[in-house]
C-alpha cells in the first residue's frame, strides 16, 4: 500500500485524508520531523501559509521536508501549499521552502471573487475538474521547466515541476478524486 503523509499543522487536511483514503492509500499525519521517515508522497494542505510557514521552522520540519523533496519525494502543495513550495512571492521578501520556479500572487483573486468555483479542464485529467478556491493564490510566473496544467482567465493555477504538483484550488473539498487520483499516480510511478 501507498503510504501518503498530509502536514496536519493547520488547515484542510482531514478533507484530504477522505480523499486520499477513498483511493486506497495509507495516509500519515506529519506533525513533527520523524514522521516524514518512510512516506512515498506528501500533501501540503491548504490553510494560511504563513502559519504553516513559522510552525515548520518552529518544529524543525522545514529542513527535513526541503531534503526529502529534493531527493525527489513527491510533494503536492494545494493552495497555502503552493505558497510554500515558490520561489518568490510577489510583492513580498518571505518564501517558505523555495523549492519550485513559480513566482505567486497571494490572496489573488480579490475580496469580491474571494472565494468562488468553476468547471475548468486540467492537462493529464479527462474531462473539467470542479475547481473550489478560497482566497486563493496563482502563478503568474514560471520558468520553462515546469508544465503548466490548468489556466483561470489566463492566471496558472494548476503546475507540475518533477515530483512537485501545485494546485491553486481545493480538490479535496469536492468529491471528485481525479486530481487525488493524478498525485497518488504520480507517486507510484516514482516508487
Ligand atoms: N490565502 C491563504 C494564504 O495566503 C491561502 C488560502 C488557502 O489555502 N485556502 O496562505
Amino acid at each position: 500500500k501507498l503510504k501518503v503523509g498530509i502536514l496536519c499543522m493547520q488547515g484542510a487536511f482531514l478533507e484530504h485524508r477522505n480523499s486520499l483514503e477513498r483511493l486506497g492509500v495509507e495516509v500519515k499525519e506529519v506533525r513533527k520531523a520523524e514522521q516524514l521517515e518512510g512516506l512515498d508522497g506528501l500533501v501540503l494542505p491548504g490553510g494560511e501559509s504563513t502559519a504553516i510557514g513559522k510552525l515548520i521552522r518552529e518544529l524543525g520540519i522545514k529542513d527535513r521536508m526541503e531534503a526529502l523533496i529534493t531527493g525527489g519525494l513527491p510533494v503536492w502543495g494545494t493552495c497555502a501549499g503552493m505558497i510554500l513550495l515558490a520561489k518568490k512571492l510577489t510583492g513580498s521578501d518571505v518564501v517558505h521552502m523555495p523549492m519550485m520556479d513559480i513566482e505567486v500572487t497571494r490572496n489573488a483573486y480579490g475580496r469580491q471573487l474571494g472565494s468562488f468555483s468553476a468547471d475548468v479542464p486540467m492537462k493529464g485529467v479527462e474531462g473539467d475538474v470542479p475547481m473550489v478556491f478560497i482566497r486563493a493564490p496563482y502563478i503568474n510566473k514560471s520558468e520553462d521547466n515546469v508544465e503548466t496544467l490548468s489556466v483561470v482567465d489566463g492566471n496558472t493555477v494548476a503546475a507540475r515541476q518533477k515530483n512537485m504538483l501545485v494546485t491553486s484550488f481545493h480538490p479535496e473539498l469536492t468529491d471528485d478524486l481525479r486530481v487525488h487520483e493524478y498525485f497518488v499516480n504520480m507517486v507510484r510511478e516514482s516508487k
